[in-house]
């Protein structure tokens, strides 16, 4: 399928969504992640006019970024990163999804030589072992923990769903993340104005629209997955 038929499908979808929670569809922005895909698709992606990319690994990134020189795209690097890697996305990406230790985020706000990089905590709310993230227990004083750091701005939480087929799990991963998302904005901390929800993936974005996705990554249903 071309990638235009793709977004109009997915783009209805949110908007039905949208309306059955009653949030307004330009809540929602769609990162295409592209890390299965050629360059060239992910290119079409762009002619589309999707203008948020997203790789899981720095080197997908890297490469796609040498092809698609476009300064309209906004880059989101969306898996976890090597502290050692570190130096070599910084500058290149515009939003970073998964920040889950201090060790990481001591490293990147000593690479970042201005500015401020807008990242995601990355949230494990299942509890799965395999899974990354911060634990809910701990959030808090994660988030304390980033006051020094001036090069680094929490601008939400992100999560990836339990791997199952029961909407009821996915949905209540889901909601646990806003109200957490809720409870840090509500702290006004400066450096942490966490007003973002980066969850919903192919399988399950229209579960997360309706309890609060600001950002939805999809790969497979929208670009492909080879
Ligand atoms: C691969 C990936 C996605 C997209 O997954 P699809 O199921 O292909 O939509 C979203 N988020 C993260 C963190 C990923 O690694």
């Amino acid at each position: 399928m071309e990638v235009k038929e793709n977004l109009q499908h997915i783009q209805t979808k949110i908007e039905r969504a949208c309306a059955r929670s009653g949030r307004r569809p330009d809540e929602v922005t769609i990162i295409a992640v592209t890390k299965y895909v050629s360059n060239a698709r992910a290119q079409e992606a762009v002619d589309c006019g999707i203008l948020h990319l997203a790789e899981n690994r720095k080197e997908g990134l890297l490469e796609k970024q040498s092809l698609i020189q476009d300064p309209k795209v906004t880059w989101h690097l969306i898996g976890t990163l090597q502290t050692r890697k570190v130096k070599d996305i910084v500058g290149k990406v515009d939003f970073f999804h998964a920040l889950d230790r201090i060790k990481l985020a001591t490293e990147l706000n000593k690479r970042i030589p201005e500015g401020q990089l807008n990242c995601f905590v990355e949230m494990n709310i299942s509890g799965e072992e395999s899974k990354h993230g911060i634990t809910e227990a701990d959030l808090d004083k994660f988030i304390d923990a980033l006051a020094g750091f001036e090069h680094l701005r929490v601008v939400g939480l992100m999560t990836m769903a339990p791997n199952t087929e029961d909407t009821d799990v996915i949905r209540q991963v889901f909601h646990r993340l806003r109200i957490l998302r809720d409870r840090i904005r509500e702290r006004h901390i400066p450096y942490a104005p966490c007003t973002e929800l980066s969850m919903g993936m192919s399988h399950d974005y229209e579960i997360a629209v309706e309890e609060g996705a600001t950002f939805v990554r999809i790969g497979t249903s929208l670009v492909g997955n080879e």
